[in-house]
Formats: structure tokens, sequence, C-alpha cells
């Protein structure tokens, strides 16, 4: 808890926000954003409690674990892996340096995958999410979706211990299996659902990547070789022996890749409805494939 409102001799919490706020500014684009989800995770509280307890004092120690973090997080890095937690569509999941930290537009695959599973017949269902990471989207459909049996992949063996843990701590271990696997090679289908975000920046780009995430994430994840498309060609290859005859396939996207990777379903699957669907940026973000038997 925070203290009993006698006045402060050291750093109030309005004091300590203010700032944090200030020097971030010169580094993050949200810096208001940074210092209050910090010192919210320092206190221990909510990020509403900062505004209504202003006066309140941070102790010597949260003063000093405060001032530590938000010097790191003036280097670059990502507020995500100081608090050591992200929240992703419902669940807070645990992230560090060995995964991606989840972003908000990746919820738009999940919102479109589950209403597509809410509506098909195909029972039971058998769902894939290919390179997992933090298991971000394997644990929110094995959490909506109580029919589905989820396997999860993941080619680096520290991504997976990350999302095993995760999905211990979200109690699913009945629900997700993790496999270490280059994409879908080491499955057989049918799959119904197939849902992944690969690494696609293309490789040429990186060098030019906001510096959290150039410098802290895994470039494993993020790194979608010569045209950022070799992933994602590989998967659509690898899918088209595996995804059930009336199956779904979703995979994110760059905003640049939505033409030619329409083109490459379309070439592999000539019978489907494939779409690009917009993120709320109104970019490009998620390919759509869906079998019609
Ligand atoms: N959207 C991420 C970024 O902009 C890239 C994620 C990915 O390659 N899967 O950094």
């Amino acid at each position: 808890m925070m203290g009993d409102g006698e006045p402060c001799a050291g750093t109030t919490v309005g004091e300590a926000r203010r700032w944090a706020t200030g020097l971030l500014a010169t580094s993050s684009e949200t810096p208001r954003l940074d210092a209050e989800v910090l010192l919210a995770h320092v206190l221990g509280v909510g990020r509403t409690a900062l505004l209504t307890d202003r006066s309140q004092c941070l102790d010597p120690a949260q003063a000093e674990q405060f001032t530590g973090m938000v010097k790191r997080r003036l280097k670059g890095e990502p507020v995500a892996y100081l608090t050591g937690r992200r929240a992703f569509y419902d669940v807070e999941l645990a992230v560090d340096a060995r995964v991606l930290v989840p972003r908000p537009e990746t919820e738009l695959l999940v919102e479109t995958a589950l209403s597509w599973a809410r509506s098909t017949t195909a029972q039971p269902l058998q769902v894939v999410d290919v390179g997992t990471g933090s298991g971000a989207l394997a644990i929110v459909l094995a959490k909506h979706l109580p029919g589905a049996s989820v396997i999860a992949t993941d080619l680096s063996g520290q991504a997976l211990e990350v999302a095993a843990a995760n999905v211990a701590r979200l109690e699913l271990g009945d629900r997700v299996t993790l496999v270490r696997c280059d994409l879908l090679a080491c499955l057989d289908g049918p799959i119904e659902l197939i849902v992944s975000n690969p690494p696609y920046v293309p490789r040429d780009r990186l060098p030019s990547l906001p510096a959290d995430v150039r410098l802290y994430e895994p470039h494993g994840a993020l790194d979608g070789g010569d045209d950022g498309l070799e992933l994602i060609s590989r998967l659509l290859h690898q899918a088209t022996s595996r995804l059930a005859r009336t199956g779904l396939l979703l995979v994110e996207i760059d905003e640049t890749q939505g033409p030619a990777c329409s083109a490459l379903a379309t070439t592999l699957w000539p019978q489907a409805e494939v779409s690009v669907l917009r993120d709320l940026a109104g970019l490009d973000r998620v390919l759509r494939v869906e079998l019609v038997g």
C-alpha cells in the first residue's frame, strides 16, 4: 500500500509521475503512459490509483526502484520487459526478452478467429498457433473456445519456456500443447483453424525499426527474410496439405504485404475466400483464407 497521508519528506506520487513523464518525453512516444505503468507497477496499484493518491509518498526503496526503471526505459527497454507483463485481449501475460511483446493490433486476429470459430459447424476444433512466442494467441483462443484443442509451435526453445509458464499460470495446461517445431512441419492435418503472427519485417527494414524494438526484442521473431515474406510463404505452402477442407487460416502481415499475400493464397487455394483485413489504424494487417468445402 501507499503511505498514510502524512506530509511527504521524500517524493510524492504526483512528483514522481511528472518527473518521469518529462524525462521520458525525450525518448518515448508515450512518456506519460510509460511513467504511469512503471509507477503503478512499483507501487503495486492500478493506474487510476495514481491520480487519486497524488500526494502519497514513495518510500525510499520504491523511489529507487522507480528511478532505475525510468533510466532503463530512457535507453529504450520496452515497458513490458521492465514490468515483466503485458495485457493481451483479456489476459495478462508474463513477457521478457525471450519473446516479442504482444501488440494490440494482433487482437484483430483473435476477434476474427473467435467469430469464425463460434459460427462454424466443424467439431471438434483443432487449432494451431504457429510461432506462438509468449503463447498469446494460443492462450486466448483456448480460453474462449472451450471445445477446441490447441497446439502452439515455436522454433525457439526459449520462447516455448515463456509460453509454458503462461499456459501453466492461466491453468490451460490440459488445453494447450506446446511443440518445438519449424512452423507446421511437425504436425499433420486436418487442422480447422491455423493462426500465426510470424516474423514478417523485411530484413532491410530492421535497422530502421524503433530503438525499443530493434535493440531489445528478439530478431528471430521479427526478421521475415529479404522481402519479409519468407516465413509467411513457407507457412502457406505447409498449410496447403494440413488445413481442413472447411478450415480457416489467419496470418498477421505487414501493412505492405496485403496484395502479395492474397495473390499467393489465391494461387495455393483457388477455391478459397481470400481477403485482407485492416487494423484500427486502417492498415492491411491480417490475411484471411477460408476454405468453403
Ligand atoms: N508488428 C511488429 C513490429 O512492428 C512486427 C511483428 C512481426 O514481425 N510479427 O515490430
